[in-house]
């Protein structure tokens, strides 16, 4: 059997020599490691939680079993499609995926349910039926031009990403001009100029937790990524999101890589401007020729990277512009009774008061304690994967998202988990209570039914996942955002890359996306050609 992760304190690999280490064990990290130990290199994969796979790691609690940061993807089921080849080549096959109801999300705004369905025709007909004035019919029309138009655009205006500073001075505005006037500029400028009609606006944008920003603070360009990818339908990985680090790790240790838990990194070694190894939190020393950070931005440069060369690169005033993206709190909830006996449902809820999202924000950070929630969004994981019922039988899980202020809980980040004492407990145990009365509404049929809950707060992402301030979604995606020129995949620090969802977008598939970009860089080959072909042969697929 072949192993996949070990932990760092029970193995002692120092003395040896790597060709590429990489920070931090996300779906982009894990990526890069996969695509570089297929190539030969000998890879040593760092991660400082306790488990592996970043935000699509799942934990546990007596008879249950949650995500953390997957709830559905972009369909996977087209072999023709790259993301399919894609997560074929990093898993070897292994990974199945289960798609999820033809009605995947179900917006509801001030108790209407407005559906969201697979296909740009279901869509398109189904949103015409709920606005059925000529004139909310020309400008659904109209936005669908713009999401095709954003999903020819946006491949290049992304791909620039992967230039050395020099070159895209050079060839940047030329890759970047298509997509351009979609990225940099704010959602609700763009639909201002289609529909004056704010409910509309409110139904299209109803998505935008997957993004974290609402229509007057995010990029167009990052609305329509993230519809588009779900426009198809989504899916759900057969076996729970645990397969997915499990058979990324396989094939990274089956092609001799090494993959590191409670691995701590917390200095990027650098000699003469050049990335030489990484210092662990016990000061030991890994050597490698190549650094791939996954660990983000913020951690990447304000944190690992030495504090004389942050000023020799004037890190900080490169960094302006760059916002960390929201923090939120999640509600995991344990059932006692089967999914089919509860009528869980496979789609997800969006739950909206009023039509302002960009108002119901301002006024829930403000006084996140009186103010209703901005938005509620609510999965139900167990009933999302078809080998649920035989891994728990008799149990069902179900996942409680919304947006929470760091502030409200920064009083507490001094204090170790678990032992943060009775106001936080009552401050959880407060919004708990708020967010079971939210599921109440929709779901009447589970009051007195559920078994177990624990809410996790900025605090518990901040202690877990290493975003400081509990960011969901690494960089807050503005407009300036997809502007900026410093997030690239090659740094000022040679052979020091990044990779991860700061690079493209959020998302699994945004920051999977990111390892090809840097292994791109790193072969110095087109990394995207490189596993379509041999996917394509591999599965015997033909051009038409
Ligand atoms: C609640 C939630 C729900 C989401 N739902 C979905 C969804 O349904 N569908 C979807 O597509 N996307 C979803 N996302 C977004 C998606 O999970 C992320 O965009 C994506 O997984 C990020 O991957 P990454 O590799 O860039 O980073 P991460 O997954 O954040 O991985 C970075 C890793 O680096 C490690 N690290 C940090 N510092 C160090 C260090 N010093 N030393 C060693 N390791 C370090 C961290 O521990 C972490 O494991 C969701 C996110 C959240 C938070």
């Amino acid at each position: 059997m072949i192993k996949t992760a070990q932990s760092y304190k029970q193995t002692d690999l120092t003395d040896q020599k790597f060709d590429l280490i990489v920070i931090g064990s996300g779906i982009s990290g894990m990526g890069v490691a996969a695509i570089m130990a297929k190539e030969g290199q000998k890879v040593l994969m760092l991660e400082r939680h306790y488990t592996i796979g970043g935000y699509t790691h799942v934990f546990k609690r007596p008879g249950y079993e949650w995500d953390v940061g997957i709830h559905y993807l972009g369909m996977m089921k087209d072999p023709k499609r790259f993301e399919y080849q894609l997560w074929h080549y990093i898993t070897d096959g292994a990974m199945q995926w289960e798609p999820m109801p033809k009605c995947y999300d179900k917006i509801i705004i001030d108790g209407k349910q407005y559906d969201f369905l697979a296909g740009p025709e279901a869509f398109t007909q189904q949103m015409k039926q709920y606005f059925p004035d000529p004139k909310d019919q020309e400008s659904i029309d109209q936005y669908m031009v713009l999401l095709k138009k954003a999903s020819q655009e946006n491949r290049l205006y992304y791909a620039e990403r992967m230039l050395p500073s020099f070159w895209s001075r050079i060839f940047g505005n030329m890759m970047k001009k298509g997509f351009r006037p979609f990225a940099e500029r704010k959602t609700i400028d763009v639909l201002k100029e289609i529909t004056d009609n704010p409910t509309l606006i409110a139904v299209l944008t109803g998505q935008y937790g997957n993004y974290g920003e609402p229509p007057a603070k995010s990029s167009f360009g990052m609305h329509c990524t993230v519809v588009n990818h779900y426009m198809h339908g989504a899916c759900f990985p057969v076996g729970g999101c645990r397969q997915i680090a499990d058979s990324v790790c396989k094939v990274i240790t089956g092609n001799g890589g090494q993959v590191l838990s409670n691995a701590e990194v917390i200095e990027i070694v650098v000699k003469n401007n050049k990335a030489i190894g990484v210092r662990m939190a016990d000061d030991k020393v890994f050597y490698a020729k190549k650094i791939v950070s996954s660990a983000g931005t913020y951690n990447t440069f304000t944190r690992l990277l030495p504090g004389q060369l942050q000023l020799k690169h004037a890190v900080q005033e490169k960094m302006k512009g760059l916002k960390r993206s929201t923090s939120y709190m999640c509600l995991h909830i344990g059932l006692a009774d089967t999914t089919s006996n509860l009528k869980l449902n496979k789609s997800n809820y969006w739950i909206y008061k009023g039509t302002d999202h960009d108002q119901s924000v301002a006024n829930y950070v403000s006084n996140p304690r009186k103010a209703n929630f901005p938005v509620v969004y609510i999965s139900f994981p167990s009933s999302k994967d078809p080998t649920w019922e035989e891994r728990y039988p008799g149990k069902s899980t179900i996942e409680i998202i919304t947006m929470a202020p760091y502030k409200l809980f920064a009083e507490w980040e001094g204090e170790r988990w678990r032992k943060r004492g009775d106001d936080y407990n009552a401050l959880k145990e407060e919004f708990s209570q708020r967010l079971l009365e939210e599921l109440y509404v929709v779901e009447p049929q589970l009051k007195g039914k559920i078994d177990f809950y624990e809410l996790s707060t900025p605090l518990s992402t901040r202690h877990f996942m290493n975003y400081e301030s509990g960011e969901m979604y690494g960089l807050s995606p503005t407009p300036e955002r997809f502007a900026h020129k410093f997030v690239r995949v090659q740094t000022p620090i040679k052979n020091l890359f990044l990779t991860g969802q700061d690079l493209i977008c959020a998302g699994v598939l945004g920051a999977l996306s990111s390892s090809v970009f840097t292994t791109s860089v790193l072969l110095k080959r087109n990394g995207q050609s490189m596993i379509e072909k041999r996917v394509r042969k591999e599965l015997n697929l033909t051009d038409d």
